[in-house]
């Protein structure tokens, strides 16, 4: 019970990792010039952020789903863990793209691109690795379906 609740707090807290992330990337590709033009008019640069947008605003739902269940006092463990899941693996990819997007400067620690890569990972880590969320939602769908 203290783990399912707990990971409704590391989905959020991976959201804002995942949300610092996109912010840094979009507005570096903003101001980055290559080839007389920001590289923001790229369109492998706008897929890029097309695809993190898209995993954010897709953990986020599941975060407030999970949420919403606790606050009625329902169920929500299964929707604990995929929030946490999609979360985290969407904090980590955010990451990893940002720095993608930053080129040379997503590696240093002058630019804060490295430093939510290196915050992401630990989400899919505590309060359960993404390996024991997937058990733990397939567990619950075991019991759902009743198929064992
Ligand atoms: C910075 C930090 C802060 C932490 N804070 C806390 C805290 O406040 N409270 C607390 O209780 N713990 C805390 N932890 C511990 C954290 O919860 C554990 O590190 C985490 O649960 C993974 O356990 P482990 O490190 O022993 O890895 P292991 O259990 O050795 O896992 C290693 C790998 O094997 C996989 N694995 C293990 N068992 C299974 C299985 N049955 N099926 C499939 N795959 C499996 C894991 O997913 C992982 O990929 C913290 C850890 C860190 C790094």
């Amino acid at each position: 019970m203290t783990l399912d609740a707990g990971r409704i707090g590391i989905a959020g807290q991976a959201l804002g990792i995942a949300q610092a992330a996109f912010d840094c990337a979009i507005d570096y590709a903003g101001k980055r010039i290559a080839f007389n033009a920001p590289i923001l008019k790229m369109q492998i640069i706008q897929q890029k952020l097309a695809d993190m947008a898209l995993r954010i605003e897709s953990a986020r739902l599941l975060t407030y789903k999970a949420a919403a269940l606790k606050d009625a006092g329902k169920p929500f463990g299964k929707l604990a863990a995929m929030a946490k899941l999609s979360a985290s693996e969407t904090a980590t990819f955010c990451g990893h793209q940002s720095i993608q997007i930053l080129g040379g400067m997503g590696y240093v620690s002058d630019m804060p691109a490295e430093r939510h890569y290196r915050d992401a990972r630990i989400t899919e880590i505590y309060e359960g690795t993404s390996e024991i969320q997937r058990l733990v939602i397939a567990g619950s769908l075991i019991k759902e379906y009743q198929c064992l």
